[in-house]
């Protein structure tokens, strides 16, 4: 039974005894997998606590007989804790952080550059101010898209690859489609087909962000209706582009952020 060590986040929990579950971990070493927490969440358990949100180190083995893994130990290394101003939100966009990567990432394939991402992603929403939580979000899901090999094309149309024009016409929408895979220019464009109309605004918002760092994400504001249509575009996209339309649940995740920013205009009112 070889014993190994590796830092990792948990992207998600199952629970299926009373005192027993299924974490499903992003390790830095060894990818995302499903370890065994045996009588993990007994009261009596001496081990350290798996805690979400954090860098934890976690030392397991694997049974060659199970063909599973193990967890044996927990250290903390680091808490995000999400306390600041603006709670719900950030509880929200960490969630849907780990979950884009809970049903992106294949098994044992280590990401060590995906999982150093998503920790600085995870330490900027718990210290940023919650108005740039949005932006902050948006960039991730930019990056781990284009990581991941669906890139969306918003320099230039997706179809003759005419660079996207933002002075004419001033008022038309610049069309994204998220079947195709990106901006679609007007010349382009076939009747009945459905595109997401993004305001120069929107697109230029966007196709910062595209290109952007955290850091620089992090003095963005973006308004809630801004994000919701942002983030739906980006959720449509990643829906066809990976065929994953029933795993996504962006709907749910937009409602809650719905929730979550009701709760924000309330705590700053
Ligand atoms: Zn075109």
């Amino acid at each position: 039974m070889p014993r190994e060590k590796s830092e990792a986040v948990i992207l998600k929990t199952f629970n299926w005894a009373e005192s027993s579950r299924t974490v499903v971990i992003l390790s830095r070493d060894f990818g995302k997998m499903p370890l065994i927490d045996k009588g993990g969440r007994s009261i009596t358990s001496r081990r350290g606590r798996l805690i979400r949100f954090a860098r934890l180190e976690i030392g397991f083995h694997y049974s060659e007989k199970t063909e599973r893994g193990y967890i044996n130990d927990v250290e903390l290394l680091e808490m995000f804790s999400f306390e600041r101003d603006g709670t719900l939100g950030r509880l929200a966009y960490g969630s849907a952080a780990c979950e884009l990567l809970y049903l992106l990432l294949p098994e044992e394939e280590s990401h060590p550059i995906l999982y150093d991402y998503l920790v600085n992603f995870l330490r900027n929403i718990d210290l940023c101010d919650k108005h740039y939580l949005p932006a902050l979000f948006i960039t991730y899901f930019l990056r781990l898209l284009s990581q991941l090999g669906y890139h969306p094309s918003l320099a230039y149309c997706i179809n003759c690859g005419r660079e996207t024009d933002l002075d004419s016409p001033s008022d038309s929408p610049i069309c994204f489609s998220p079947e195709r895979g990106g901006v679609v220019c007007p010349a382009c464009q076939r009747s009945g087909e459905y595109y997401i109309p993004l305001s120069a605004e929107s697109y230029r918002v966007l196709s910062r962000l595209q290109t952007a760092s955290l850091t620089e994400a992090a003095t963005v504001p973006i308004g809630y209706q801004e994000a919701s249509l942002l983030i739906d575009a980006l959720t449509r996209f990643l829906s066809y582009q990976s065929g994953l339309v029933s795993g996504l649940k962006s709907l749910e995740f937009l409602e809650k952020l719905r929730n979550s920013h009701l709760t924000l205009e309330k705590d700053s009112r």
